[in-house]
Order: C-alpha cells, then structure tokens, then sequence
C-alpha cells in the first residue's frame, strides 16, 4: 500500500508531538473528544432540521474502550464522520495552524505552552502513541475509510468495514521509556479522572466500560468481577452551573482552553438572567489585548447557544464595539436554532439580550473600579484605548455610559485617575478640569504651558494619546465642569489685579506684537503677551476649537484635508527676552523680524511639530553665533 507524506508544516508540529517532553501529555484525550463532540454536534445540529437522520439526541455518545493487553485506547463517536477527502485533508493538515505561527512569532521557547494552553488538536495523540489508527464513515455515505500513520514517515488510507457512520480512533500506546510511564494511560481510573478534569461539560455523554467488584452470590468472602457501562462526565456545560460550584481555576481553565489565550482573564462574568431576556452568560475580560486588537482584523463577538447547542462562534451584534474586548458566550432558550444571521440582526429577543450584556459589562467594569483597583488599572492599560474610541466615536452617543469608565494619568502623584477623583478635589475657585498633552509624560511636564498652572497649584490631566483629546472634547464637561487645555485660549487663573496688569502692559506693547505677527505672514494669528508663563520666555498656543495636538492628529491622517490651528505666540513679559524685543522694535526693525521667525519656529520645536525649513533655521542661529 501506498504511503503519502505528510504537508510540511504538518510533519512539523508531528515531530513536535512525537518528540514533546511536555509532561501534562494526558491532554491529548481532552483533544480527541472534543473532536468526537464537534462531529456528533454538526450531526446534531443536522437531526434537529432533517428527520432523515432519524437520530434523536440520547442516541448520541462518545464510547472509551481499553484493551490492556493490546495497549490501545479507542475513542468512537457516532457524529458526522469523514470521507476519504476529508481524512486526507482534515488529519494531513494543520487545522489551528495559528498556533503554530504563534509560537515562532512570540518566541515561547518550549512546546509546553502551546501544547498546554492552545492544544493542538489530533496531533497530540502521537504524544502517547506509536500508532494511530482512524476508521470513519462519513454521514450519507456507503464505504468506510481507515487512516493509519506512525508518526512523521507518513500514513495510509485504505477502504475498511464499518456499519454505522462516525469514527473510531485506536491509539496503540507507547512503551513506557525510562523517563515516561506511558502505561498510565491503559488504567481505567486514570482515564475516568482525565476526562472528569477537562471534559466534563462536553454535551454529549462519554461511556466508559467500567469494572466494579461485588460479591459472589452465596459466599462469605468470594468477589467477581463485572463490567457496567457508565457515563463518566456530569454533560453539564460550565455556564449552566451554579456559581457556588465553580473556582475561579475552572473559570480560568475553561477560558483558557476555549479562547485561546495563555494568561488568566481579569474578571469573569457569569450571569443567568430571566425576565425580558432570558439567558446564560459566562464572559470574561482578558487581562491583555490579542495582538490584533487594534487592527482592522480582530472580530469582536460572543459566542452564541440556543439552549446549549451552538449557533454562531462570534455573535457581533451582542457586544458594542466599546466593550469589543469581551470574550465569551450566551446561551438562551428563546432563540430560534435555524436563525440566520441576517434574521438574527433584527431579532428583538437578540437585542434584549445584547442591552442586558452591556448594563452588565458596564457595572461589572464599574464594581472592578470600585473595589479592585489595580484590576482595574490593569484592564485599563490594555483596553482603555477602546473605552476613549467609545467616546468619541458616533458623535459622542455613548459617552454617558463610557465616561466614569475613563482614566488619565494625573500632574497628582502622576497616577491615573478618573474624572470624578478629578472633579471631586477641585478648588473652590477651580472653573475648569485642566489638561495638557503630548507624546509623553516627560514631554508633557516640561511644556512651559504647564507651569503656571500647576504652580497655582491645579491638577492637571496629561494626555498621551492621539485619541484623547478628541475624546475630552466630545464630552466637553464632566459633571458640569468644563475641560481646558493649558495650551489654549484664556485659562482663567489670574487675579483681577493680575487681569488689569496685562490689559495695560497689552495696549501698551500692541504694535510691537502687530509688527512681530506681520513678520510671520500669516503663520499665526496673533502675537500676545501670555498669561500662562512663569519663567519660560514664550509658548504656542492656540484659538478656537482645534487645538495644535488635534492638527498633528488629523494631519498625520490619509487624507488631502489639512487642517490648520489658529496658532498663537505667546510672550512672557517677565523674561529678559520681552525687554530685548522691544528695544528692537525701536532699534532694529530688521533684526526684531528674524528674532519673531526664530522664536516661532523654536515654538513649534517645542511643541513637536515639525518645522517647514530646518536648513533656514539652522542658518538663523549660527548667524546669531557669529554676532
Ligand atoms: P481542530 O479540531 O482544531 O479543527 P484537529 O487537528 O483536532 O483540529 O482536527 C482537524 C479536523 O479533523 C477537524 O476540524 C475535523 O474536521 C476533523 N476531525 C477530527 N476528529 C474528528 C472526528 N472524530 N469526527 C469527524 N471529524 C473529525
């Protein structure tokens, strides 16, 4: 008989399995019936529409047979089955090949956290085995095929008897070597605890024939043995059991195991809500954002059950794109099993449930604040990006919902906060939540704009992100206090008396600044004496509603629109350098013209925006070396 090779990748991961060291190899049992469930699910799913199957679903199981002697272990179910085709293609092939990719990606180093973690599906039978043999008869078809392979070198298929549509998988188990004792496999009670451990809630009932004692009729002390076929998992799916059964470890195994991720999750949410909606939810928020999740790529959704059979893997319309982060499931009776899913978009009993599932999330989020605040921080650093998005995106529409949810990294003890903190410790005299942004923190604490306002002692917001700032407008208050920008328009933070001073030192020096704007042609919209500077000797600021960060944003866009700030220089008239401009306004025109055009574009330095002639610049300053 022929033997075919297996596609590179696959021989591989083979290897991988064959040669694996990792020591939790029991899982490769996990695997197998969980395959056997998909197939006797997708017939399932079929019976329920098509009365040709003529199966009901007590009919359905998955059977663990062992034979000692012969050191196999075979796996049969009675679902859908294989075709020629598909044993080819479905065992030649990596089915998850994500995982694979993932482990060179990330540099994991040791198969054992991709074996562990993701699994790798039927594989991992060759962790125990020296021979895998799958027999199958695909659903609706007359011949049976048998698959056979020992490992990297190949496999074989051929034609074989089998009546009733489904698979059977016999794993000849391996030796045991000095290092592993692969005879554990072969003992009932080992493979009983196994399946207890991660198969548990698998719908279908797994049999096993297991053997008991009793004794002899009509003896004293004489035992026999028999033999009971037996149902070893409770079919319970983990959603549908009370909370007081479960640890926070079978939350996270099962989280883990089904969403692919390697780290615990931050919070699970496990609801069982009946009134308009009725439903089970178990959901949970990741501790880190996928590698997609800010791309283009990356499908939010939620799994969806109609009572315990699975309808759609990743249900978009229950979760809104602000709470795209949460992973999980919801299963419900009142939804129909043949729904599409264009009908589901409409469905009203689908929306009922999708609004709970946000008020859940959002007190879920909120008690996490709350109650656990490093939790709290934690999800926030991962997902608070999304949060601010929230905000922002359809016009603001959601920002009710979203805003006590928010957090900025605060002048105070340079910590994240949240705007009620913020607003609750504001001064008497404070009008404004103030704010101040940049590429960093670092970068922040030095813009001279900052420092008048924080030294009269106010909290400032710094803002670090391209989003925020777009954000804070599109809430533009919070409990009726207005946010400010330090870097624009009248900040309100002066004296009456201090008011008068530049109104008068204003006039006095008005065409000096007139002069000074006109040598910028148009660069900015006026030259003023600044209100906000203590010892810096100038900043930019900017009128009007767009701000300078909010142009480098837009602008740093795909797209021919350029906006434009109305730029500001502002002059502080208690640093030496006032003095000198003004007695070149009455000295040397000229000199005053370049000395604007340098303090200008060392302004916009500062702010880091990039400057339109830096040659020109840098001619300018060593000109003045030279002096
Ligand atoms: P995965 O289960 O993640 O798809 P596997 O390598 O475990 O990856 O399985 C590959 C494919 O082989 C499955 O997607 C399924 O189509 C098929 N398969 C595996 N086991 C069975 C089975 N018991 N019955 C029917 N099809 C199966």
């Amino acid at each position: 008989m022929e033997t075919k090779q297996f596609k590179a990748e696959s021989k591989k991961l083979l290897e991988m399995m064959i040669n694996s060291i990792y020591t939790h190899k029991e899982i490769f049992l996990r695997e197998l019936i969980s395959n056997a469930s998909d197939a006797i699910d997708k017939l399932y799913f079929k019976s329920l529409t098509d009365d040709s199957v003529g199966m009901n679903k007590d009919d359905f199981e998955i059977l663990i047979s062992l034979d000692k002697d012969n050191r196999t272990i075979t796996i049969s179910d009675n679902g859908i089955g294989m075709t020629k085709d598909e044993l080819e293609n479905n065992l030649g092939t990596i089915a998850k090949s994500g995982s694979l990719d993932f482990k060179t990606k990330n540099d994991l180093g040791e198969d054992v956290d991709i074996i562990g973690q993701f699994g790798v599906g039927f594989y991992s039978a060759f962790m125990v085995s020296k021979l895998v043999t799958v027999r199958s008869k695909a659903y609706g078809s007359d011949t049976a095929y048998e698959w056979q392979s020992e490992g990297v070198d190949g496999y074989t298929i051929e034609e074989c008897d089998k009546s009733k549509s489904g698979t059977e998988i016999i794993l000849k188990i391996k030796d045991n070597t000095e290092e592993e004792k692969y005879d554990e496999y072969l003992e009932q009670y080992r493979l009983q605890s196994i399946i207890r451990k991660y198969s548990d809630y698998i719908r279908f009932p797994i049999k096993m024939d297991v053997e008991h004692q009793r004794k002899k009729e009509g003896t004293e002390d004489e035992y026999e043995k028999f033999i009971e076929r037996e149902t070893i998992n409770s079919m319970i799916p983990i959603w549908k059991k009370n909370k007081n059964e479960l640890k926070d470890e079978d939350y996270n195994t099962f989280y883990k195991e089904k969403f692919f991720d390697y780290t615990d999750p931050i919070k699970h949410i496990h609801v069982k809500t009946e009134g308009t909606a009725t439903y089970n939810a178990l959901m949970y928020i990741p501790a880190k954002a996928p590698y997609d999740y800010y791309t283009k790529e990356f499908e939010k959704g939620l799994q969806l059950y109609a009572n315990g059979v699975l309808i759609m893997d990743k249900c978009a319309d229950l979760l809104p794109d602000y709470f795209s982060f949460v992973k999980g499931l919801v299963d419900s009776e009142d939804l129909s099993l043949n729904i599409s899913r264009e009908m589901l978009q409409h469905d009203r009993q689908l929306r009922l449930i999708a609004k709970s599932i946000e008020k859940t999330v959002k007190n879920e989020l909120t008690k996490l604040l709350k109650n656990e605040r490093e939790k709290y921080e934690e999800f926030y650093k991962a997902f608070g990006l999304q949060l601010k998005a929230g905000v922002y995106s359809s016009y603001g529409m959601n920002k009710d919902t979203l805003k006590d949810l928010l957090m900025f990294v605060s002048s105070n003890e340079d910590k994240l906060v949240t705007l009620e903190e913020y607003v609750s410790r504001m001064r008497e005299d404070q009008k404004y939540i103030y704010y101040a942004t940049g590429e960093s923190i670092t970068r922040i604490k030095s813009l001279p704009q900052t420092e008048m306002v924080a030294d009269k002692g106010y909290e400032i917001l710094y803002l670090t992100e391209n989003i925020d700032e777009f954000a804070l407008k599109m809430l533009a208050n919070y409990n009726e206090k207005e946010f400010k920008s330090v870097s624009a328009g009248d900040l309100d933070i002066e004296t009456p008396e201090e008011k008068e001073e530049i109104k008068a030192k204003s006039e006095e020096n008005k065409e000096m600044f007139d002069f000074m704007k006109d040598a910028l042609s148009g660069k900015v919209k006026e030259v003023r004496l600044s209100q906000r500077l203590k010892s810096h000797p100038f900043c930019l600021t900017s009128d009007g509603e767009l701000s300078l960060e909010m142009e480098k944003v837009l602008n740093a866009m795909p797209s021919d629109n350029k906006v434009k700030a109305e730029k500001v220089l502002e002059i502080n008239s208690d640093h030496g350098i006032f003095a000198k401009l003004q007695s070149l306004y009455n000295t040397d025109k000229e000199k005053l013209k370049k000395y604007s055009q340098l303090l200008y574009t060392q302004s916009l330095l500062i702010e880091g925006i990039s400057i339109e002639d830096p040659v020109e610049f840098s001619n300018m300053i060593c000109e003045l070396m030279m002096d």
